[in-house]
């Protein structure tokens, strides 16, 4: 067939993003996603399984109020000031349709989340990518110049490097002309959450996701948290595009993830302790390991090539990240932190390998 001939010049054009694989076959460690290695907290199930009778049939509250409530609650602030959606990948597209889509080129850095060049050739949207110092973090103070909006993760992703709430507010207070984005999609495992500057900074945006530190990222659920009249934008695109687009299993499930606290800090706490462990035992065997506020960590080895020891652990069945491209990364690999147990045996395993 000509797909020229009936392809939209856009969509023949796009350049995906390219998900993390999800193998069919099971393997003995899957550390390539950054999923959760502890399932979600037993309320939840009990929520999802209250919803899945009759009242399928219904549609879900197009608002998802109770939800944004539970999250407005966890932060102490205003309902107004929530919006929900399937997974922040979704709310992401949001903003970047509503909120970033200006006439000048919106700023991130080189190294990031790839659903951000992305999501700007889907929207038409300019940008220009400011590199990453030597140590790979982002310096802010090279984002100062006119702009239609900044985006970063917070911790960083792939680098797993996070930036301080200081380092953040001082440079909200310096731009103030467009929109700020802080995707917080790792932010519950180490680093400072910028939630406390939104009623102060009527211009900052924050994402969050319940895929990673609330294990539920076969849900698709994510917010974003920002003064009422950023959030409309928001609502605005949605109510144009899909009005139910959280569904009941979804608005349930999250209620009860916010609510149940314990569950939460005791996996965001093993978490953090199984990558503590991991960390101190690579540093043993001559990785280099960024210093990381994320449940992964990026790595590479004084001596063997990041694509070797890829397809070495591929093939006693353990799946990490590596990337091709840029070159600046190409000797590192990503690594989901799992439970103690599975950094154990991946420790042992890369013994091996090294050997
Ligand atoms: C995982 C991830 C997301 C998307 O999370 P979902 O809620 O599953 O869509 C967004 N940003 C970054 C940096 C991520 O790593």
């Amino acid at each position: 067939m000509n797909k020229r001939k009936y392809w939209s010049d856009l969509v023949y054009q796009l350049t995906p993003y390219t998900p993390g694989e999800q193998p069919k076959d099971r393997l003995l460690l899957k550390l390539n996603t950054n999923e959760n290695p502890y399932g979600p907290s037993p309320l939840v199930i009990d929520a999802i399984n209250n919803v899945t009778g009759d009242n399928l049939r219904l549609y879900p509250d197009p608002e998802s109020d109770l939800l944004k409530q539970a999250l407005a609650d966890y932060y102490n602030i205003p309902k107004s000031f929530v919006f929900v959606g399937n997974g922040s990948d979704e709310v992401l597209a949001f903003i970047f349709q509503s909120l970033l889509k200006k006439n000048l080129p919106i700023l991130f850095p080189d190294i990031t989340y790839s659903f951000y060049p992305t999501y700007c050739s889907l929207y038409g949207i300019q940008y220009d990518t400011i590199s990453l110092d030597k140590n790979f973090n982002i310096n802010l103070d090279d984002y100062l110049y006119e702009n239609g909006g900044v985006i970063f993760p917070n911790p960083n992703a792939p680098t797993a490097i996070p930036k301080s709430l200081f380092d953040i507010e001082q440079f909200l207070k310096r731009n103030q002309n467009s929109v700020a984005v802080i995707d917080e999609a790792y932010v519950d495992f180490g680093a400072e959450s910028a939630v406390k500057l939104i009623k102060k900074y009527d211009n900052l945006v924050i994402t969050q996701s319940f895929s990673k530190s609330r294990s539920l990222a076969g849900l698709r659920l994510g917010c974003a948290l920002a003064h009422e009249e950023l959030i409309q934008a928001l609502v605005r695109v949605k109510n144009s595009f899909n009005s139910y687009s959280v569904d009941r299993l979804g608005q349930e499930a999250g209620i009860a993830a916010i609510k149940d606290s314990s569950y939460f800090l005791k996996t965001r706490n093993a978490i953090i302790e199984a990558r503590e462990f991991l960390v101190q035992e690579l540093s043993k065997m001559n990785f280099k390991i960024l210093p990381s506020a994320a449940n992964f960590i990026f790595t590479k080895h004084n001596k063997v090539d990041a694509e070797e020891l890829f397809n070495k652990l591929r093939d006693v069945g353990i799946l990490v990240r590596h990337f091709n491209k840029p070159k600046r990364i190409t000797r590192y690999l990503r690594i989901t932190i799992g439970t103690t147990e599975e950094m154990k045996q991946l420790v042992l395993i890369l013994k091996k390998i090294l050997e």
